[in-house]
């Protein structure tokens, strides 16, 4: 029998592996059962069995909305919630402009623990972004963070695609945040899409805010990738139950959600909407993990 590694929230036995003697105590607020019902217990056990968990959008530094995580925090917090590797760029930083400065740190911090990172650079194409790219590729990063709100472009705007022009030939994934601050967006992600077919690209929150107009145009597409970070319970289900499992990956969006939260979420929502354990799995990391090796 395979080695167990649970999270700490899923191993929570008063919730999971005790239900009689909760029932037995009769509540006056019935709680819902999907939480106490043995069978979901065997399906965790079966997920967590030899699962590759892989956090698909995290950040660490100081953003300039007070929102912040150090090295060492996040890496005991990693631990904690049997995070296997986590995908980290900066936060949208105060003073650091180009993010040259915050990219160095997620640079450092990759150096320190090459098992645990996935280390992403963070851009502005309103700024000289070229040197800062060139400096990157050169650093093994792995992947480019864009936010189309906190550095004000469009999605599909000329400079922009330039990056993603570089990203394409150099074989390096994209996310981008594509959630809370923009609207109507498919019409700009089937633009990049179309434009750079072989771009792998992360859509951040899984373009809830554009979600049924966007999964038309980048649903079924081999490249593009939708992370479940941030998502309500409700654009979560939505998420599950429209699109095939293998383009759906795991995100906390860490510091803004906690990993076992975010974790224990995606699990018991994907349990409700009857993904099986190796579905599940694929989620956690398997989905994301193509792309890393
Ligand atoms: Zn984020």
């Amino acid at each position: 029998m395979a080695k167990v590694n649970f999270s700490k929230m899923f191993f929570d036995k008063g919730r999971l592996v005790e239900p009689d003697a909760i029932q037995n105590t009769k509540p006056r607020i019935r709680l819902p059962r999907i939480f106490f019902d043995r069978e979901n217990f065997e399906a965790y056990e079966t997920i967590f069995s030899n699962v590759m968990i892989i956090d698909a959008h995290t950040h660490i530094g100081r953003d300039r909305d007070g929102h912040g995580v150090d090295e060492h925090n996040f890496i005991r917090q990693m631990k904690m919630s049997h995070i296997n590797k986590a995908v980290v760029f900066p936060l949208n930083e105060p003073n650091d402009i180009n993010f040259s400065k915050s990219n160095d740190r997620v640079h450092n911090f990759y150096k320190n623990f090459p098992k645990y990172i996935i280390p992403f650079f963070r851009l502005n194409p309103g700024k000289k972004w070229k040197k800062e790219c060139q400096k990157r590729l050169l650093q093994g990063f792995m992947g480019i963070k864009l936010h189309p709100r906190s550095q004000d472009f469009g999605i599909a705007s000329r400079q922009v695609m330039k990056i993603y022009e570089k990203a394409e030939k150099n074989r390096l994934p994209v996310l981008i945040h594509t959630g809370f601050g923009l609207d109507n967006i498919a019409h700009d992600i089937k633009k990049v899409v179309d434009t750079f077919p072989k771009l792998r690209l992360i859509l951040g929150h899984s373009a809830f805010v554009d979600f049924e107009a966007t999964i038309k145009v980048a649903g079924k597409r081999d490249n593009v990738l939708f992370d479940t970070s941030t998502l309500r319970v409700f654009s979560l289900m939505n998420l599950l139950n429209s699109l095939d499992h293998t383009k759906i990956v795991f995100g906390s969006d860490v510091p803004y959600y906690d990993f076992d939260l975010a974790l224990e979420m995606l699990v018991d929502t994907a349990i409700i909407c009857n993904k099986n354990p190796n579905q599940i799995r694929a989620i956690l990391g398997g989905n994301i993990m193509k792309w890393f090796k």
